[in-house]
């Protein structure tokens, strides 16, 4: 997968890229992550990619044209390979519909991303109206800029990308996998600080494990997420 990213502080995302897992994947060639410095595409003298709102109000609003103009070149370039057969250009945006596990596992099989950060007061409506396919946020709260959000988004999208992971088994096994949240981990050692292991979990027998671990995904589940529940039921 290659995943384009369109800031106006691309050095946000160096220590994010460049270490763990992310970095592994890249390594790995299974995904390839490009960060573009809007600035590039301002026209302007002084590289501005702001201006002030029509209507007045406050604060400043990133113009449409820089990211017309960055969009449209990440795009021609990914024509020339095979990933621009299979591109989704997503704007992080407060207002968007709240990013889920389910919507990571439906960008994974995209080839290519392509990710707006907007700062400021947002970005001019025109960008959602013609640009952009999609807009996510990541949750009911606002941020200074998109940085954040797409480095949420490069995270829990590119660890399901086949490979990634060592042990492909830690998807099926995980929170909202079925609607359900994940049994309780314990490690080494067996009591610590009067806090003992339960007892099953060291006896060896993966049967009782395994339906001690599907009780405990069960019973955290009503107790923290009933919604997610109700989903399950509804999902038959
Ligand atoms: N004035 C906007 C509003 O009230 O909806 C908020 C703009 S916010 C200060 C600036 C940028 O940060 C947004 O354009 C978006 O790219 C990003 N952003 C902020 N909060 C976000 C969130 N919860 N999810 C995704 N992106 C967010």
């Amino acid at each position: 997968m290659r995943i384009d990213i369109i800031s106006i502080f691309p050095g946000m995302f160096d220590p994010v890229l460049n270490e763990s897992m992310i970095r592994r994947a890249q390594e790995k060639g299974l995904l390839k992550v490009a960060v573009h410095d809007l600035r590039d595409y301002s026209t302007d003298k002084h590289s501005k990619v702001d201006d002030r709102p029509f209507g007045g109000g406050p604060g400043m609003v990133m113009m449409a044209d820089p990211i017309f103009r960055a969009v449209e070149a990440v795009k021609r370039r990914a024509r020339a390979s095979a990933k621009g057969k299979n591109t989704k250009v997503i704007l992080l945006c407060p207002q968007g519909r709240t990013f889920t596990q389910e919507k990571a596992k439906q960008l994974s099989r995209y080839r290519h991303l392509i990710l707006i950060c907007g700062h400021y007061e947002g970005v001019d409506e025109r960008v959602r109206r013609r640009l952009a396919d999609e807009e996510i946020s990541i949750g009911d709260y606002v941020l200074t800029g998109g940085e954040l959000p797409a480095m949420v988004l490069v995270d829990a999208v590119s660890r399901l990308l086949p490979g990634v992971l060592g042990d492909k088994n830690s998807l099926n096994f995980e929170s909202f996998e079925g609607n359900l949240l994940e049994y309780a981990h314990y490690t080494r050692p067996a009591d610590y600080r009067g806090m003992k292991v339960p007892a099953v979990l060291m006896s060896g027998d993966h049967g009782k494990i395994g339906q001690w671990r599907r009780e405990q995904a069960l019973a955290r589940t009503k107790e923290r997420r009933p919604d997610l529940l109700k989903r399950r039921r509804n999902d038959g």
